[in-house]
């Protein structure tokens, strides 16, 4: 369909130009067929006018439809139109008066319309023709036409105008008019012509151009020599020079219906568009024909000098010589438009130069972005993850929470839980077999954890030993006990890391439904407190939160900051164990044990509070706090009672206070301000402080020694160190675990390995404690087993101050 649309113009086009030349050949044959003179002038007096209305009739057509696209174009072609229908209805004239009246048909008044044909061509023209782009452009067009002109006057003065003029001086002066009006006319359409070239570029249709140049060409020619004719006698009506006329008429047509044509076809639009700019050798013709058209005035100038002229001499070198000086001023603003486009060329390649460095910044930069962005990337990805296992981390679980909450709001149908998970005895593990094991077991675990669960649950690590899960249980509740159940299994089962055989359970407090929660925070709250719970009832097993239990067991937070108040609220107090000498019985020494006289809870034991102390980082305070009681209350006591002058303090030191850069110059400035003996202050540390500061141990423990102060090894055989270690620190006392104590009477690994310590000790120079003696026969066991010194419930169970003293007199007094 669109080849039809497109094929319609051109068809319409080429019938057109058949029918010109079947036209052409029609006035051929009226002016050659051998028929009676006077039919010949009435069949052409007949035909000239049909072919005038046929043209007149499509240029009206043509400036119809240009309407459509632009008014300017729609005036021009009209004003062609209106050229042929004068022109027409001249030959009308004509042929009315040669043949109707009879009359000699010129001059009359069909001259008039003749000439009136002229006017309306030029300015038809002149509209179809763009103006020039640029002033610098318009001025070279003028200049350009003015050179032509000029030459062109120069000829048409000399070989038509004037010779015509001088032929006719005794003619009347309306004939003389009419006469010379033609060659003046046709300088006009010379002018027009010269228009066309000049500004052809710029025209969308270049056909319909050419066929219009062809028409005035036409035109021009004919006249001219229809004049020259004329002028020597030699015309004749019907003759050849007929089809010059007949032609101009039929181009003029056909450049109508070309540009209708190009107008139509949108093929042919878009074929235009990209050929508007001229050819080169265009160009180059066009910018030659001013010196063409110089050239020929000079010889016309030659000429002039050689025979007589119509035009004086001086008339003549005065036009050659406007013509020269146009052509420097066309050569000059030639010159300067070259300088200009010079400097416009220089400064683009400076432009490029500087593009180019654009071009590699731009590289530059956008590596820099990319760089950036994994950066960005690498940044966001730790922002929301634990660097050490790649869990989620706390923002990251508490935005998943967030998003649980809200999505259980919008659909009831789903579920989710929350698992709070804590290693029981991490601690131990850290501070025995160094934090590089510790860090291999939080990864191990996390690896199980992940194993355990499926991808759309989400598994976090607070920091630390705390593990939090969110679970979506919308497939069943039962779910999360098995979950937790499997946890347990799973990280219960003995893990091998770095050569160690590491055994560790876990507490973990549940929350089994989130519709109550509107905040995440709340629910690691509450998540907390149960896992609290589990651990303050035996560890190793998990609770189900309860809102009961908001009320029994604080959260760590609220622990740490009771944990500062109490530090200045005075809230603690030392409690004293007594160490008794088996042999003897005697109190040998007493243990200070912290307790917190919390103003709601009561007595809270260390387990309660001793791990966010250590933490939190208030051990410090408080440890030296300790440190400065248990000296001060011993020493009140002695002065009291000079016989306990041998009984000592010991004192529990925690990894985090034996961590401080000046320990012992602390130790020491204590026991001066007390002014209690270093002899008398026995420090409890336990392996794991060994192991994991070994080289800094040494030094401190050697520094305390110096100064007097009895070091003891506290827990003895519940961390992981190496029996070998004790050799190399100044050790005076190994206190054997409790658990070794508790299997006395049940099993005789406990009874075996206490004989080995005892044995060992007694051998590296060393005492024995026994801790957490509860029954009778674990008394005369370890008595048997020659075990120095004992400690627990069955002897004595922590005393508060008054009853130490007491207990501490009474002795004496037995
Ligand atoms: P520890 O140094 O091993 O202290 C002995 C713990 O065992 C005490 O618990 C004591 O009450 C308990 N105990 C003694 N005999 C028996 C017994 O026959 N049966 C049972 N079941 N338990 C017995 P307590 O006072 O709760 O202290 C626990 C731990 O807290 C201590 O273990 C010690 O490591 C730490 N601790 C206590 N006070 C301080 C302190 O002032 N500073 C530091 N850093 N740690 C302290
Ligand atoms: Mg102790
Ligand atoms: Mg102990």
């Amino acid at each position: 369909m669109d080849k039809t649309v497109q094929d319609r113009p051109s068809s319409s086009f080429n019938l057109a130009l058949f029918i010109s030349f079947i036209l052409l050949g029609i006035n051929l044959a009226i002016i050659y067929i051998r028929i009676d003179q006077g039919l010949r002038t009435i069949i052409a007096d007949v035909f000239y006018p049909i072919i005038d209305f046929l043209v007149v009739a499509s240029l009206f057509m043509v400036a119809k439809h240009s309407g459509i696209q632009s008014r300017k174009s729609a005036i021009a072609w009209g004003m062609m139109a209106l050229a042929y229908f004068v022109y027409a209805c001249g030959d009308t004239i004509w042929a009315i008066l040669e043949v109707v009246l009879k009359q000699q048909p010129f001059p009359s008044i069909a001259d008039g319309f003749y000439l009136a044909y002229y006017p309306f061509f030029l300015v038809g023209v002149f509209m179809l023709t763009a103006k020039p782009a640029t002033s610098g452009e318009k001025i070279n067009t003028i200049l350009d036409i003015g050179i032509v002109m000029i030459a062109a006057v120069l000829v048409f003065w000399n070989f038509l105008i004037g010779p015509i003029a001088l032929e006719n001086v005794g003619e009347p002066f309306l004939y003389q008019v009419i006469l010379l009006a033609y060659p003046v006319g046709d300088l006009v359409l010379f002018g027009a012509l010269l228009l066309i070239i000049n500004n052809q570029s710029e025209d969308r249709d270049r056909r319909s151009l050419l066929l219009l140049s062809g028409s005035l060409l036409a035109t021009i020619i004919t006249d001219c020599i229809y004049t020259y004719q004329t002028l020597l006698g030699t015309f004749i009506s019907g003759s050849l020079l007929d089809i010059g006329w007949t032609a101009s008429t039929l181009l003029a047509g056909l450049a109508g219906i070309s540009h209708w044509a190009a107008s139509q076809s949108k093929d042919n639009m878009a074929k235009t568009s990209t050929s508007r700019l001229p050819s080169r050798r265009w160009i180059m013709i066009r910018s030659l024909l001013p010196y063409i058209w110089l050239v020929a005035a000079y010889a016309l100038l030659i000429k002039g000098g050689l025979t007589e002229l119509p035009m004086s001499f001086l008339s003549l070198a005065v036009g050659v010589g406007i013509i020269v000086g146009l052509v420097l001023v066309r050569q000059m603003i030639a010159l300067s438009e070259n300088r200009r486009l010079n400097v416009r060329l220089v400064s683009m390649d400076k432009y490029q130069l500087q593009a180019a460095e654009l071009r590699n910044a731009n590289q530059e930069l956008s590596i820099e972005i990319a760089q950036r962005k994994k950066v960005e990337q690498k940044l966001s990805y730790d922002a929301l993850h634990d660097a050490l296992t790649g869990l989620a981390n706390r923002n990251l679980f508490l935005d998943r929470l967030g998003q649980a909450i809200e999505s259980r709001k919008r659909n009831s149908k789903r579920s989710f839980a929350i698992l709070f998970i804590d290693l029981d005895g991490f601690k131990v593990v850290n501070d025995s077999l160094g934090h590089l094991v510790g860090d291999y077991l939080l990864i191990e675990i996390s690896r199980k954890l992940k194993e355990l669960l499926r991808s759309s649950d989400t598994i976090a690590r607070f920091g630390g030993d705390e593990f939090e899960i969110l679970l979506d249980i919308t497939d069943g509740e039962s779910r999360i006990l098995a979950i937790a159940e499997r946890i347990q299994a799973a990280i219960q089962s003995p893990f091998l890391l770095d050569g160690h055989e590491v055994h560790i359970t876990t507490s973990i407090g549940i929350i089994q439904n989130i519709t109550e929660y509107d905040q995440p925070v709340e629910l690691i709250r509450d998540a907390d407190i149960a896992m609290y719970k589990a651990k303050a009832t035996g560890k190793a097993h998990f609770e189900i939160f309860e809102v009961s239990m908001r009320h029994q067991i604080n959260s760590r937070l609220e622990i740490e900051n009771g944990l500062r108040k109490g530090l200045e609220n005075r809230e603690f107090q030392l409690y004293y164990q007594p160490i008794i000498n088996l042999d003897s019985n005697q109190i040998i020494g007493l243990e200070a044990l912290l307790r917190w006289l919390h103003p709601k809870r009561g007595i809270l034991l260390p387990e309660e509070f001793l791990s966010i102390a250590e933490e939190s980082g208030l051990i410090i305070p408080i440890g030296d706090w300790v440190l400065n009681q248990a000296c001060m209350e011993l020493k009140a006591w002695q002065d009291k009672y000079p016989f306990l002058n041998n009984v000592s303090v010991n004192v529990n030191i925690s990894s985090k206070e034996f961590s401080q850069p000046n320990l012992p110059g602390k130790v020491v400035s204590i026991l001066q301000m007390s002014g209690l003996s270093p002899k008398n202050l026995k420090l409890e540390i336990t392996e794991g402080v060994l192991i994991s500061n070994y080289s800094r141990a040494r030094e401190v423990f050697s520094e305390l020694r110096d100064k007097g102060i009895q070091l003891q090894i506290d827990d003895f055989g519940t961390g992981y160190s190496a029996l070998a270690y004790l050799r190399r620190f100044p050790i005076n006392t190994i206190k054997i675990d409790k658990t070794f104590i508790d299997d006395i009477g049940k099993n005789q690994r406990g009874v075996g390995i206490i004989r080995a310590i005892v044995a060992m000790a007694r051998e590296l120079g060393m005492e024995t404690v026994a801790e957490g003696i509860e029954t009778g026969e674990q008394l005369s066991e370890l008595k048997n087993l020659s075990c120095g010194f004992g400690q627990g419930f069955l002897l004595s169970k922590p005393l508060d101050w008054e009853t130490t003293e007491r207990v501490l007199t009474d002795q004496r007094r037995n």
